[in-house]
Order: C-alpha cells, then structure tokens, then sequence
C-alpha cells in the first residue's frame, strides 16, 4: 500500500517530467493551487457529477498539498507526522473543536 511518502515522490516525479516550478519560491502558488481544486471538488459534488470526477478533484488537492508540503518541509516524514497528528487528534474530547466551527458558521 503506497504511503504518502511514496505519494510524495511520485509527485515530485511528476512536477520534474512535466516542468512545473520546483522551487520554494512557488510555495503560495502551489497552496492557492490547492485551494482552486478544492473548490472545484465542491462544485462537482454540488452538481451531481459523478463520484469519480469529484474524487479526482479531491486527488488533485492531494497533489498540490503534498508538492507544497515537500517544498515546505523537505526533511519531514509525512507518514510519521501523519501518525503523530492523528494520535494526538484521538487524544482530544469527542467532537473537539465543532461548537467553535459551529459559531463560527452561524457567526
Ligand atoms: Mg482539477
């Protein structure tokens, strides 16, 4: 089963092929990338399109947060810190953080 350290490099691998920018200096745009295909994700799910378009859109949102997070962070194991952040997320209160968001909706 690929990690997502192996999700990592594969992305590298591509960014390399294809020539897109490979430099800290295209962090923002790499993030404000993810963003857009966030809300592309939104779109097509609110639209009725088929689950695998949606899923892809989600998968390019993977893409880009992963390319940023290895430009970000070279030296970082996203497997260990994933494992270390969903730890810590167990460690929390049931359904910690959601009257915050809650307010924050309705705000
Ligand atoms: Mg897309």
């Amino acid at each position: 089963m690929p990690t997502l350290e192996d999700a990592k490099r594969k992305v590298e691998e591509l960014v390399v092929a294809k020539g897109f920018g490979n430099t800290p200096d295209e962090i923002a745009n790499k993030l404000l990338f993810a963003f857009i295909e966030l809300g592309e994700a939104g779109d097509s799910w609110k639209k009725g399109k088929p689950t695998e378009e949606t899923v892809e859109e989600l998968i390019d949102v993977i893409f880009y947060v992963l390319d940023a997070s290895r430009l970000i962070a070279p030296g970082a194991n996203l497997d260990e810190v994933f494992e270390k952040k969903w730890a810590k997320n167990m460690g929390r209160a049931y359904r910690y953080g959601e009257g915050f968001r809650q307010k924050q909706l309705s705000g």
